[in-house]
């Protein structure tokens, strides 16, 4: 296993929410989770906005601050969870009014403006279904989404409307509505104001009778590996939202939390609006772009304390400054609120937890989870040791288990079965005891998706991994992308780590080369840091350094510099499309690729 343990050796300024993992472990009950809920009264439910937003509006805590909003001019708009409680009142009856009603799609193509949080939380009043999509979609992944969701309303500004959604109206049957937000004068044709409507509304709503089961949210995936799948998510996932927060993240009600993943992705949704305000939290989101100057700045204005963000943004960070030093941009700000920096959407490299510790003061806690899973499932506790590269250990209430794969490198189901690995450094398909309350309840209109995705009851995520003799997991690469090698499997990560090392790298991706003697030969794309040039001895140089690291079995015999890796819009490495490209096959699905945004 790569690397030291960095070990709470500090006394937290806050004693930490789980101190004793084995004993959480052992005295978990999502039953008694549940309790940290409220419930509609009178028996009528659960519903997932009631818990996050107006239960706090009836207590004290009503005037504590819900929601800043920091606007691309730098303008924040705060709202209370008062404030809030009453807005998303108005849009539930604004819903209620158009006759949208019980599981219709609601789907949103915003950035972050208080509209987007008001339309989501009243969504869930108004018991609909919310699927918010990416906002710098083009216009047809986004009439992709819309159709595939059976979307009823669409909530949006009109600029977005006319560039993405205008020109696709008339494909789109099944979308009723389109409501506008920003100014009422800028109606465009066929589409209403959301200001002109939430204006005439009144400010509360009684939720209806919402059952646990009743779906609440409707997620793509990231589109890494395929086409996009609709993962349905129901209210009860409230649960794991909480509890996973309360663990992984350590939040507590007077923290201020901000999780940088746009709302267009479960990270978003779930860490970027729900959880945080399920504790009572404070949520901080920034409309503007991806800028070091300006997050620093955020951070530091904000006061954050907790901040959940990803491996591309931390990269990003870290190209502007090296672990190495100068550190003179963080240090300029005060991030002294900051108590905890988690990540999540991709392998954190060991390089990236240390960079947090010696350059922010904080060593990053990796988390691991999916959109099918709807909340973290693995974490490197707040409160506990880090091992960097490993994605932690499971989450008081999940179970997980290491699966025996077949041929295709998933886990081997014949006969139904799977195997289920114990022993130590046991390497396989990572698999999760379906149980848990944010479990996905099916891909939408795709049922045999959905049932490819469980196998002997387990629920099998595609991912490899290793678990060490401790019960850490260690991310090796997802089933698709492992690559066979003379024999051996070779993990992507690790070679990526090895190569995140050398200091003139600045991401990689790494795929397999089918190879008439080798079966398929490691090959790797890499992108420099500024100052770095793609010259034959860089490519040696890092050839050597790979070697020195990973031994000739797992080294890449291959280098490409890539200035541009493709990405997903959530920012993962599409190795799948490097594989392509490299062999001259169909490219596949592409709605979810990271492009210059070209004008619909
Ligand atoms: P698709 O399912 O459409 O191919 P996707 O799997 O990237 O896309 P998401 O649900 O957004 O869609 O991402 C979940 C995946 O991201 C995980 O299965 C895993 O491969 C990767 N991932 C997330 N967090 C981590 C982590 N901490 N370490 C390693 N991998 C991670
Ligand atoms: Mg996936």
């Amino acid at each position: 296993m790569p690397g030291e343990t960095i070990r709470k050796d500090t006394p937290p300024r806050v004693p930490p929410h789980l101190d004793d993992y084995d004993e959480a472990c052992a005295s978990f009950s999502w039953e008694q989770a549940r309790s940290r809920l409220q419930g509609l009264p009178g028996g009528r439910g659960l519903n997932l906005a009631h818990e996050a937003v107006d239960r706090h509006a009836a207590t004290d805590r009503a005037t504590a601050v819900a929601l800043r909003c920091v606007r691309r001019d730098d303008t924040v708009t705060t709202l209370t969870y008062g404030d809030l409680s009453r807005a998303t009142s108005r849009f539930a009856h604004v819903l209620r009014t158009l006759g949208v009603g019980r599981g219709e799609r609601v789907a949103t193509l915003l950035g972050r403006c208080p509209e987007l949080y008001t339309a989501v939380l009243g969504t869930l009043k108004n018991t609909g279904v919310v699927c918010p999509l990416f906002s710098a979609f083009g216009p047809d992944p986004v009439a992709q989404r819309l159709r595939l969701s059976d979307a009823r309303v669409l909530v949006t500004t009109a600029e977005l409307y006319r560039r993405k959604v205008a020109g696709r109206r008339t494909r789109l049957p099944g979308l009723r509505h389109v409501l506008i937000v920003g100014d009422p004068a800028d109606t465009p044709q066929g589409t209403l104001s959301l200001t002109a409507l939430t204006d005439r509304a009144a400010d509360d709503f009684t939720i209806p009778p919402t059952a646990p089961g009743d779906m609440a949210l409707l997620h793509f995936t990231s589109g890494t590996t395929g086409t996009p799948k609709g993962a349905v998510h129901v209210h009860e996932a409230a649960v794991a939202h909480w509890t996973s927060a309360y663990y992984a993240l350590d939040l507590r009600p007077d923290d201020v939390f901000w999780c940088t993943a746009d709302p267009g992705w479960v990270t978003g949704m779930s860490y970027g609006i729900l959880a945080p305000l399920l504790h009572g939290a404070t949520v901080v989101a920034d409309e503007g772009d991806y800028d070091a100057r300006r997050w620093y700045r955020i951070l530091a204005q904000r006061r954050v304390t907790v901040w959940y963000t990803a491996p591309t943004a931390l990269r990003m960070l870290m190209r502007t400054t090296p672990r190495t030093g100068p550190y003179d941009l963080p240090a300029s700000y005060d991030l002294s609120a900051l108590r905890l920096v988690a990540s999540v959407g991709e392998p954190l490299n060991p390089e990236g937890v240390l960079w947090g510790r010696d350059v922010l003061g904080l060593p990053v806690h990796d988390t691991w989870w999916q959109t099918e899973t709807g909340a973290i499932m693995i974490a490197n506790f707040a409160a506990c040791d880090i091992r960097p590269g490993s994605m932690g250990r499971p989450l008081p209430g999940v179970e997980a288990a290491v699966l025996r794969r077949g041929e295709d490198g998933r886990a081997d189901t014949s006969g139904g079965r799977v195997t289920v690995l114990r022993e130590p450094g046991a390497e396989g398909e990572l698999a999760l005891r379906p149980g848990w309350p944010s479990m996905f309840r099916g891909y939408l209109h795709d049922a045999g998706r959905t049932a490819a995705a469980f196998a002997d009851g387990w629920y099998l995520t595609g991912d490899v991994v290793r678990r060490d003799a401790d019960g850490w997991y260690w991310f090796v690469g997802r089933a698709d992308d492992v690559v066979k090698s003379a024999g051996h499997l070779v993990g992507p990560f690790e070679v990526e780590s090895a190569l995140m090392e050398h200091p003139a790298v600045a991401e990689a991706g790494v795929i397999g080369r089918p190879d008439p003697v080798a079966g398929n030969v490691v090959k790797a794309f890499v992108t420099l840091r500024p100052g770095h040039e793609p010259t034959p001895e860089t490519r040696r140089d890092l050839l050597a350094f790979a070697r020195r690291r990973l031994g000739p079995a797992v080294a890449p015999r291959e280098i490409d510099f890539d200035p541009h890796l493709p990405h997903t819009r959530s920012g993962k490495v599409m190795r799948r499309l490097l594989r392509a490209r490299e062999l001259g096959l169909p490219e596949g699905d592409l709605s979810a690729l990271e492009r210059t945004e070209t004008p619909g």
